[in-house]
């Protein structure tokens, strides 16, 4: 699943078609498909793993669920079905296995910006506060919540765990004030390492537990388990991530 540096990637790449007029729709998407003929993209937005195409009077939400895809210029998923299609003058995009939605709202009055930790508007004290509200929750389940830490996706949540040092299965109650405000800068510091990694293509070579075995500080074994309420994939060391 893309987690909120991919779409930042997104963003940069389809900034030619900002200011463009959408010539052609297609696809299986059920949206109002005509809506969006001949109306010209005047920015495109992500919140958390939400990519955002915004017109006038509307907004095209994408969420890319758990294997949404996209291309440019060329269908490159010949297996898959197009969702939605946007043929432009100068070129054409591709979504692909997306959810697809069509909002009329004022974005401003449906996202809290200062939620998403790649946005400029990223509030790192308001993070801390709203953590306060679930003291009886793991920590591994609160940082994939996109309430509090939009754009944190399972690979971030694994990475920032293991850059604090704290256990998954850590209660946020009983994490010290000090810890906890280290994973909340750790959630926004690590998505923008992710981000640079990604952009020059050795996020892979970068991560230290996601999907490895061995722990690289202490050499020792790395638990991976399906933990948490949310049972998604986890990978950590018992010697170097303290269980609190
Ligand atoms: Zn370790």
């Amino acid at each position: 699943m893309p987690e909120g540096p991919t779409l930042v990637i997104l963003r940069e790449a389809l900034r030619e078609f900002k200011g463009k007029k959408v010539l052609e729709v297609s696809g299986n998407a059920k949206i109002e498909q005509q809506l969006l003929l001949n109306k010209t993209v005047r920015d495109f937005k992500t919140f958390g793993k939400h990519f955002l195409i915004c017109f006038t009077s509307f907004t095209v939400r994408i969420h890319f669920l758990m294997f949404g895809s996209y291309s440019i210029n060329e269908q490159t998923k010949a297996d898959k079905a197009v969702r939605l299609k946007l043929v432009f003058g100068n070129g054409t995009l591709y979504f692909y296995t997306c959810s697809i939605k069509i909002i009329g709202k004022n974005l401003d009055e449906i996202y809290d910006w200062s939620a998403d930790v790649m946005n400029a508007a990223w509030d790192k004290k308001k993070a801390k506060q709203k953590l306060k509200r679930y003291a009886d929750e793991l920590i591994c389940d609160v940082l994939l919540d996109q309430d509090l830490f939009a754009g944190v996706g399972n690979i971030i949540k694994n990475e920032v765990l293991f850059r604090v040092r704290v256990h998954p299965e850590s209660r946020i109650g009983a994490i010290p004030s000090q810890k906890r405000s280290a994973i909340v800068s750790a959630a926004s510091g690590y998505s923008f390492d992710f981000l640079a990694w990604k952009r020059k293509y050795v996020l892979k070579k970068n991560l230290l537990v996601y999907g490895k075995k061995v722990c690289p500080r202490c050499d020792l074994p790395l638990v991976k388990g399906n933990i948490g309420k949310r049972q998604r994939r986890s990978f950590y060391c018992i010697n170097c991530q303290k269980k609190y």
